[in-house]
């Protein structure tokens, strides 16, 4: 028997995502050869299509290869697969065709990404023409997001417009096999963007020649320097020298917040941190975010860089200006955004010129426009669990999955960390983290995004969604542009856990039982909440159970000083204020009649429901923290001292009755231990566990009693890796399916993904048609990647 020459088929597929700019036709030209395909590989600016003619086998082969060998920066959403409509498709050979571009159609953008280690090698190769190129980038690596101005992505809509390819880089560039082939921001010595060396010192000229040089000298001098990145300048300086970190820290007005570190290779790392396996990948990922470690007390870094913290904020270098700067034997670097406390991160060079030279000595810095701004992305493992803390360089702008809603939603996110959506038919786009909108500089920064995002994805929102709290920047911004028709208020807690929803993809129609611990959120009866237990779909969301309301004496000064917080959970549970009580000792004479005055005629009280300024509380009647200077400060420091203990469950335990929970069996609980003896890192723990105990409960019997079968966690109280780690383990033990964040973060950064989600979903009945058609695919058969 003779072996037949297999059947040859023809078919077309057609592949959407982020396809473009990411070498997707020469990946798919590669694959045709390897495979013994026939035909031609063309895109569009929204999908990559491809006709071929080769053996059954080979076509399977092409479909699953296709997103499994997909090229680093590449997102593929879906592959279909189609009959062919090219009958020359089997004529011999595989071609690229030219790109078209469809008028009014989208593509994705790619977020920017770490130096690729192709690039990595020709850095550091004194043989390869781009020898020390501090912009060195191909095909798979480098700035995407922040340099692009418009679509389709092509050289002259970026911020590299202004630097014509030299010929040799042209070269490249037009080649289908080089890994450069239309690359948008290759450039090389001769023809690329220029690195200066600015002296603080302004009668000394700025150096070109000898800059990576000279910056390198003034860090090692222990100057700071500020250090323009991919998406705003950094401020940097030696992180072993607490004389070096004490300086920057009184010139950028912060006290406490810990700082990020910059360190050459995951071995430098583990010199500084304990880091685990997941915790490496997240390290080297090519979206290199600060990762939150476990600091090692033999660690060479200043205790200034993370005061009286167990953590530290640790990051790889993703261009090849910090891969140089950090070459040669360089100690670590704190890498700090580029800013002064609470405003947002400097990018335009004349602004950070301005608002940079008092907290600088010197400026590290090129020509290479920045056209937004991007922090740094911040995430922490839970057990091999990412959860994000800040979302931006790396991730930002990468959608979505989106249920495909028929409304576009422009979501203008909430206060602080503030983040905001835009989502339209199968896309929701979460913004990077813009920052605290209380200041004007972040309302010029999140206009200035807002206006990308509507550009670069055209779309036309059908509703507005914000806050509910009449006072947030972002609600008033949305009602002076937008007509009070097209506005959808959604209620803070509410979009916590729609956010969970959205990100998972759950059916908008099925109620989930949600969780939204936080600081503060503005409740539907005006009061400022934070402890909630909603019954929730995408559409409403019932308030089942809340924390007892508590008196903020003072209002945001109690949310500054912890100790004013516990003063009024004692005097709500009825605990006398003695004077052995830590909280008590922080207190003057004149101002404990104050307070005292204050909770008993509730003048200058604000109620509140919030599980955040309980973790306060519970930090500062433990003694461990009084006062903040940054949010959550205190929160971090009771689950900090809660892992430091052996870990026992002392039985403390929440009083639930008629959809209240009753703070005070636990205050009374945690005075009576302390006064007992018992350690204060026990005294922490057994907190997180009766937390964890109430929701288990709470999970249990509503679950139960409504017929639920799914529970979600949200809000920045679940920052807490602790408490996350304790929840998960007891809702799985009870056979409930729990969901918390993974894309967005708990805290308010992901607020604007639940309001989006809500605001899409809200009455859809009663819609009209959509202003987006929805596409529709000839897709025989059709996968998600
Ligand atoms: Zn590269
Ligand atoms: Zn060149
Ligand atoms: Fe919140």
């Amino acid at each position: 028997m003779s072996a037949e020459p297999a059947a040859r088929v023809v078919a077309r597929f057609e592949v959407t995502g982020i396809v473009q700019g990411v070498g997707f036709r020469p990946f798919v030209h590669r694959l045709a050869h390897e495979l013994g395909l026939d035909g031609w590989v063309g895109n569009d600016s929204t999908r990559v299509f491809i006709e071929v003619s080769g053996t059954a086998a080979a076509l399977d082969e092409l479909d699953r290869r296709l997103v499994a060998d997909a090229p680093p920066l590449a997102r593929v959403q879906h592959v279909a697969r189609m009959p062919a409509t090219d009958p020359g498709v089997v004529e011999p050979g595989f071609r690229i065709v030219e790109s078209e571009t469809v008028a009014g159609e989208r593509t994705l953008v790619p977020p920017d990404t770490a130096v690729c280690s192709d690039c990595l090698g020709e850095l550091f190769d004194p043989a390869d023409r781009r020898f020390g190129h501090p912009f060195i980038t191909c095909t798979n690596c480098g700035p995407r997001f922040t340099i692009i101005r418009d679509l389709p992505y092509d050289r002259p809509a970026t911020t590299m417009a202004g630097f014509p390819m030299c010929a040799a880089c042209m070269a490249e560039y037009a080649d289908p096999l080089d890994r450069r082939y239309h690359a948008q921001p290759i450039a090389c010595h001769h023809c690329g963007p220029t690195l200066v060396f600015r002296p603080g010192n302004a009668d000394r000229p700025s150096e070109r020649a000898d800059a990576m040089a000279r910056a390198v000298e003034a860090l090692r001098a222990g100057l700071t320097v500020a250090v323009k990145g991919l998406g705003g300048y950094h401020l940097a300086c030696d992180a072993t020298s607490s004389e070096a970190v004490t300086r920057l820290r009184d010139r950028k007005h912060r006290p406490d917040k810990p700082f990020a570190v910059l360190v050459r290779d995951l071995a430098a790392v583990r010199e500084l941190a304990v880091v685990g396996d997941a915790e490496a990948a997240e390290l080297l990922s090519p979206a290199r975010p600060v990762v939150l470690l476990r600091a090692r007390p033999d660690s060479p870094l200043s205790p200034l860089v993370a005061p009286a913290n167990p953590l530290v904020g640790v990051m790889l270098p993703h261009t090849p200006i910090q891969h140089l700067l950090v070459a040669d034997g360089m100690p670590p670097l704190v890498m700090t955004s580029g800013n002064l406390g609470g405003e947002p991160i400097a990018y335009r060079d004349d602004d950070a010129a301005a608002r940079l030279a008092g907290l600088c000595d010197a400026m590290l810095t090129h020509d290479r426009p920045i056209h937004v701004p991007c922090d740094d992305s911040v995430v922490r493992l839970v057990g091999d669990v990412l959860l994000p803390v800040r979302r931006a360089r790396g991730f930002a702008p990468v959608p979505i999955p989106w249920a495909g809603a028929s409304r576009s939603v422009l979501a203008v996110g909430g206060e602080l960390k503030n983040t905001f959506c835009i989502a339209s038919y199968d896309h929701a786009w979460v913004s990077q983290h813009i920052g605290d909108m209380e200041n004007l500089a972040t309302l010029d920064a999140f206009d200035a995004s807002v206006a990308q995002f509507r550009s670069l994805y055209a779309v036309e929102p059908d509703v507005i969604a914000v806050d509910a709290h009449p006072a947030y920047v972002t609600t008033r911004w949305a009602r002076e542009r937008f007509d009070a028709t097209r506005i959808v208020e959604v209620q803070h807690h509410h979009a916590h856990v729609a956010a969970v929803m959205a990100e998972h993809g759950l059916d908008p129609h099925a109620p989930v039982l949600g969780f939204a611990f936080d600081g503060t959120g503005y409740g539907t009866d005006g009061a400022i909440w934070g402890g909630e237990v909603l019954v929730a779909d995408a559409s409403a969301a019932e308030r089942a159970w809340h924390l007892a309301d508590v008196p903020l004496p003072g209002g945001d000064a109690a949310i500054r000083n912890p100790y004013r917080v516990a003063l009024a959970h004692l005097a709500s549970a009825g605990v006398d204020w003695g004077a052995d009580l830590p909280p008590v000792q922080q207190l003057e004479r004149v101002e404990r009649g104050l307070i005292e005055r204050q909770l008993a005629t509730g003048f200058n009280c604000v109620p509140t429901t919030s599980m955040g300024r309980l973790f306060d509380a519970v930090a500062s009647l433990l003694g461990l923290r009084h006062r903040i200077s940054f949010e959550a400060q205190a929160a971090i420091d009771l689950e900090l001292a809660a892992e430091r203990s052996a870990g026992r469950d002392t039985g403390v335990r929440f009083r639930t009755a008629d959809g209240v929970i009753e703070a005070a069996p636990v205050v009374h609980a945690l005075v009576g231990g302390q006064r007992a003896g018992v350690a204060v890192g026990d005294l922490a723990f057994a907190f997180h566990v009766a937390v964890a105990e109430l929701v288990h409960d709470l999970a249990v019997a509503e679950c139960g009693a409504r017929g639920l079968d799914r529970v979600v966690l949200s809000g920045g109280v679940f920052q807490n890796a602790l408490l996350t780690s304790l929840c998960l383990r007891r809702l799985r033990q009870a056979g409930i399916d729990v969901l918390t964040h993974r894309l967005v973060p708990p805290n308010d950064g992901g607020l604007a993904l639940g309001q989006a989600f809500v605001a899409a979903h809200r009455n859809e009945a009663s819609e009209p048609t959509p202003t987006d058609p929805i596409p529709t695919d000839p897709i025989p058969t059709e996968r998600r990647a």
